[in-house]
């Protein structure tokens, strides 16, 4: 007869064991938490608004301070399709759509597929979701041609796609390094990011699908591979410089 410890006690063996490698802080107690703990799904409502105000907050006391105009985006929330002007939206994870401005973000998409090639949909997560895509918006509001989607060549975009989406990210690492220090995000929230973004990097996805027995869909439009997603974040993170962000 063999025995099973229960998964609780699993989690607690793990917590012990990893205790001895984590440094005293004042988020220890969250740490451990974290571990002992099934992850929670963090896109309800209201955190997600909660999340997009606070971010779209530091992003227009950042323009006024610096003299730029700055328009707000708009948010929307949804489960399955939607329209917006960049056509109907479904089946896919958040995304920005420039020609009008918001951020789509499908509630319904953290579904158990999602969370086994991309692990939970916790607090890091929503933060670096929503600061990404309002990293997007960062960039309308300073190059509103980038969106336009007529402004380009179609070769000029695939080379120019990959470029918008590291400096996504290296402003949503700006953000977090202003949201740890004025308390909005914990430190250990904001330094899962890096991992994150590496995550979907174009490589690393590749991987992950063949992984699953999935063939990769060949596309051009490449967004950056892991390590120039996760070395870009981790620069605005640590810098906190959004002049910095330029690939
Ligand atoms: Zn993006």
């Amino acid at each position: 007869m063999s025995t099973k410890f229960p998964p609780w006690a699993a989690r607690l063996v793990a917590a012990l064991i990893l205790l001895t490698a984590v440094p005293a802080q004042a988020d220890l107690f969250q740490y451990c938490q974290d571990l002992l703990l099934p992850p929670r799904n963090a896109f309800t409502d209201g955190r997600v608004e909660a999340a997009f105000a606070r971010i779209q907050e530091y992003w227009r006391t950042e323009f006024i301070e610096r003299g730029w105009p700055y328009e707000p985006a708009r948010l929307v929330l949804h489960s399955g399709v939607v329209d917006s002007a960049c056509g109907a939206l479904r089946n896919l994870g958040p995304i920005y759509c420039g020609l009008d401005t918001t951020v789509y973000i499908d509630l319904a998409y953290f579904t158990s597929e999602w969370i086994e090639m991309f692990g939970p949909p916790d607090l890091a997560l929503l933060n670096y979701v929503l600061a990404h895509e309002l990293g997007h918006h960062v960039q309308f509001n300073r190059r509103p041609h980038l969106f336009s989607g007529n402004h380009y060549t179609r070769s000029e975009m695939i080379a120019l796609v990959p470029r918008v989406e590291m400096q996504a990210d290296c402003l949503a690492g700006v953000y977090l390094h202003y949201a740890v220090k004025n308390g909005d995000v914990r430190k250990s929230v904001a330094q899962k990011a890096p991992d994150l973004a590496y995550g979907f990097g174009d490589d690393v996805m590749d991987l992950r699908s063949l992984g699953r027995g999935v063939q990769p869909k060949k596309t051009e439009w490449e967004h950056g591979s892991g390590v120039q997603r996760s070395t870009w974040l981790s620069l605005g993170l640590t810098s906190g410089d959004l002049t910095g962000c330029e690939p």
